[in-house]
């Protein structure tokens, strides 16, 4: 069943269309994550899912109800935005414990038991009699998740909640989201522009882009089978390399991009000449830099490998490079859209 639904949803900033006309349907237990660049609407959305924000057009419902005039505290919901903000004098129970309060109808040992509970999900409890100000930034965050948790909200709303942390911090912090998020069986909005954390994390991912949805898939949809070049260019790192032929685009992937040699040598295979300028050394993989000649124009790709790859490739030298013809992806050139395999 959708737990959270939204049909033709709408938001304009005087004359700023920020989100148009987003029709979504989030399942119970989903972890769904939308993805896009700054200023694609994300956040515009999820504060109108919340009831932060009033829809120009358009419906909310969750569980069922029509929620679109409701405010937030009259949802079912609980969210933990980028800023999230800690009140600097309580302790961390007291942070914790003060939505409930604000509910009011719970007695000590009920208040108690419901902190503890949430703390130990995040694992802080130890940290209960602390203040803000004596937690680190990773401690803090999770300090703002248990209190959302706590609530013991149908929905949980996240907007960047993990762009405060260092890259090492926020991987666990990933991990720890996802795994309390699959424990309780939350259903789960996530907002991030960062693709890597939207493939590791999402059951599924919107991607949005100019406040619409380009495109709605399970993580491998949207890398594999990319519906529009947005996508395709959007997602990877690097993103899909492009080439521009007359009436339409053909990509691939860094990584299916590979030197040919004898043993790899077959016919589902299409052949470019890579010219190479530079070799990026990245610890795990390596990024080859270059241009593909032979065409009207020279188009410039990466092709990735690992760091222990037997191929060798050096700056200055041209290559015969290898891509299977199943992995290559065609493109319509004005809207970018996917189409059939062409001949080129
Ligand atoms: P980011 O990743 O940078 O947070 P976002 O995808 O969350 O971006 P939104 O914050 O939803 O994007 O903004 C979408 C568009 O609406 C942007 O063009 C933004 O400038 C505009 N916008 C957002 N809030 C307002 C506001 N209160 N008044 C006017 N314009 C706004």
């Amino acid at each position: 069943m959708a737990v959270i639904e939204t049909k033709g949803l709408t938001k304009y900033f005087g004359e700023v269309k920020a989100v148009d006309g987003i029709d979504l349907s989030i399942q119970e237990g989903e972890l769904m994550v939308i993805l896009g660049p700054s200023g694609c609407g994300k956040t515009t959305l999820m504060r109108m899912i919340a009831g932060l924000e009033k829809p120009t057009g358009g419906e909310v419902m969750i569980a069922g109800e029509n929620v679109t005039e409701l405010p937030p505290r009259a949802r079912p919901i609980a969210m933990v935005f980028q800023s999230y903000a800690l009140y600097p004098h309580m302790t961390v129970f007291n942070n914790i414990a003060f939505p409930l309060k604000a509910r009011g109808g719970f007695s000590k040992e009920e208040l108690k038991e419901k902190v503890e509970w949430a703390a130990s999900i995040l694992g802080i409890e130890r940290l209960l009699a602390r203040k803000p100000r004596e937690l680190s930034g990773g401690e803090r965050q999770r300090v703002a998740l248990s209190r959302a948790l706590a609530k013991e909200p149908g929905v949980l709303l996240l907007d960047e909640p993990l762009s405060n942390l260092d890259a090492k911090l926020r991987a666990s912090a990933r991990d720890e989201l996802q795994r309390f998020q699959r424990r309780l069986g939350i259903t789960t909005i996530f907002v991030t522009h960062d693709q890597i954390e939207a493939l590791g994390m999402g059951d599924r991912i919107v991607v949005m882009s100019g406040g619409k949805i380009v495109q709605v898939g399970t993580p491998r949809d949207v890398y594999h089978d990319s519906s529009n070049v947005f996508v395709a260019q959007f997602l990877g790192s690097p993103g899909m390399n492009i080439l521009e032929m007359d009436d339409f685009l053909v990509g691939f992937r860094p990584e299916q991009f590979t030197l040919k040699t004898h043993e790899t040598e077959s016919d589902g295979q299409k052949t470019f000449s890579f010219s190479v300028t530079r070799v990026e050394y990245l610890g795990a993989d390596q990024l080859i830099y270059g241009n593909i000649e032979g065409y009207e124009r020279e188009y410039h790709v990466v092709a990735k490998f690992s760091s222990e790859s037997t191929s060798i490739v050096e700056a200055n030298h041209t290559y015969e490079f290898v891509v299977n013809r199943d992995q290559l992806r065609y493109f319509e050139k004005q809207a970018g859209s996917r189409i059939e395999p062409r001949s080129f």
